[in-house]
């Protein structure tokens, strides 16, 4: 049997530095048996497209996914499972009559149905925790493991502004989470025997973002007067540890045990980027006159005005979720005149990019932003990515210094600013003050290696991988190279694999307000 613990965002300096201070025991016990390193990401290291090369062994250009939303038609859309080009290790292995689980792994929802396994998906679910057959399969079994007392849900942050209170909460949510994944995989694995668990934890991630600047003496946002925040990534690297050791001493000792993260987490800087303004500064980017601007802002509140009062307020709770992110998604780029900009950026905080009007100015602009003190490197999309599904991605793709936030309509501000200390904690607008880095940890324990690697491994050589450790041969359409501890000998196929069996299930307006919400608790999204 194969464990695979998939720590979100655990961070190899942090691993580094815990385990030296002797926190992270049963790392190092797996460390000793097997190796640990560093993993490189996908570009964008970010949950969405880093999980989704986890589960199919190719890169967001082949698997389409390259962030949590897609711009269509100027429209903000958001991006599942039923978006994916290609099949998962997960229906590679069922198909070939293996018992796979997949717990809590972003990019599964829908749920695959799995002739011999079972899923539940992930925190991007717009029902996590909610016994529905679109979240969880089969769901006979999570029914009977809810019945039995077993906690389904996904973890929740507090939502709203940080005020009084909030990081308490935030850190028993944070500490909760891992012990409700600890018990629903242990609930599963009584029940049934499987060849693959895969358990996704979230905490490292949350815990990252929110918690960095308390702990972490090099942030420039950095916060002393909070020891008991200062305390929580440690807290959660241990618990995490903790959890590792439960679900390894309940799979049996000779379980092969890997623990992979899809990216790392450091300290933001103490400025924020409005690309658009910088866009809008050098002429590429024309927004629409003010009167024009102003109507857009007013749309959101003018669109119930036409209610009677008691009603408005008591229809705005009800749709404050629904009808408020759509109209966001209308409102983003509704004061950029896109016809007559040259270059503009949806200004996502997990995909930095500049779309390109006039494919003819492409080197121009490039050269400009490489120009920009904000950014530390820039990448053309067709040398990042290769794959049918690439022209989903802006042309021109940005690695930047400072964390990037929406720029507001009729912002006349510079286009980097400083923040004021009152802003470090990353309320909007002012960026989380822990941001992803691309290198995770790969940690293959329990299976020793005798040959040295010429390279750093990929998140996406681990379903070639894994698929060759279970015995099915590797489809040669994966870009990912087996790893030699996990699949000394694999064996290749050229048949083609068909669509994954998703069913094809449209996000309603509430399903879309529900993965807002949660994105927005987690500090995804502006
Ligand atoms: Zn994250």
């Amino acid at each position: 049997m194969i464990l695979v613990l998939a720590l979100d965002a655990l961070d190899p300096d942090l691993v580094d530095r815990f385990r030296a201070e002797g926190k992270l025991p049963v790392l190092s016990r797996l460390a000793e048996r097997g190796r640990l390193e560093r993993l490189r990401s996908t570009f964008p290291p970010v949950s969405l497209p880093a999980w989704s090369t986890f589960l199919t062994g190719v890169g967001p250009g082949i698997h389409g996914l390259f962030d949590f939303t897609r711009l269509e038609n100027g429209r903000v859309c958001f991006q599942t499972a039923a978006d994916r080009a290609t099949p998962t290790l997960l229906e590679l292995l069922d198909r070939a009559g293996l018992r796979c689980a997949s717990i809590g792994v972003p990019s599964t929802y829908p749920a695959a149905c799995l002739a011999h396994g079972a899923v539940l998906s992930g925190f991007d679910s717009p029902l996590a925790g909610r016994p529905d057959a679109r979240a969880m399969q089969p769901l006979k079994l999570w029914r009977e493991l809810g019945r039995a007392g077993v906690d389904l849900r996904t973890s929740e942050l507090p939502e709203g502004r940080k005020g009084r209170g909030w990081h308490r909460r935030a850190r028993r949510e944070i500490l909760a989470s891992i012990e409700r994944r600890v018990a629903q995989t242990m609930g599963l694995l009584a029940r049934r025997d499987f060849d693959l668990m895969l358990v996704h934890f979230q905490a490292a991630d949350t815990a990252g973002h929110h918690f960095t600047r308390y702990f972490d003496t090099s942030s420039l946002r950095h916060d002393s007067r909070h020891p008991d925040r200062a305390r929580v990534i440690p807290e959660v690297y241990g618990a995490l540890d903790r959890a590792v050791g439960q679900l390894w001493s309940a799979c049996g000792d000779d379980a092969t045990v890997v623990v992979v993260s899809d990216h790392g987490m450091g300290p933001a800087s103490d400025c924020v980027v409005y690309l658009n303004r910088w866009l809008e500064q050098q002429g590429l980017l024309v927004t629409h006159p003010a009167p024009l601007r102003r109507g857009i802002q007013l749309l959101r509140s003018a669109s119930l005005r036409w209610l009677p009062r008691e009603l408005q307020a008591r229809l705005f709770r009800q749709l404050r979720h629904s009808l408020v992110p759509w109209l966001e998604s209308r409102v983003r780029l509704r004061h950029v005149d896109l016809e007559a900009s040259a270059a503009f950026s949806e200004e996502s905080s997990t995909f930095p990019g500049v779309w390109v009007q006039d494919p003819a100015r492409e080197d121009e602009i490039f050269e400009r932003l490489r120009g920009f003190d904000a950014v530390a490197r820039v990448y053309r999309r067709r040398d990042l990515y290769r794959g049918p599904e690439r022209e989903r991605a802006p042309q021109l793709l940005l690695e930047l210094r400072h964390p990037l936030v929406r720029t507001p309509p009729g912002y006349r501000g510079p286009a980097v600013r400083r923040l004021d200390p009152a802003e470090f904690d990353g309320e909007r607008g002012t960026g989380l003050n822990g941001v992803h880095r691309p290198e995770g940890v790969l940690l293959i324990g329990g299976k020793r290696s005798a040959v040295e690697r010429a390279r750093t491994p990929w998140i996406g050589d681990l379903a070639p991988s894994l698929l060759a450790a279970l015995g099915v041969p590797i489809p040669t359409w994966m870009e990912g190279t087996p790893l030699e501890e996990l699949a000394p000998r694999p064996a290749y196929t050229d048949t083609p694999s068909d669509a994954p069996a998703l069913p094809q299930s449209r996000l309603s307006h509430r399903d879309r307000a529900r993965i807002d919400r949660r994105l927005r608790a987690l500090g995804y999204l502006e």
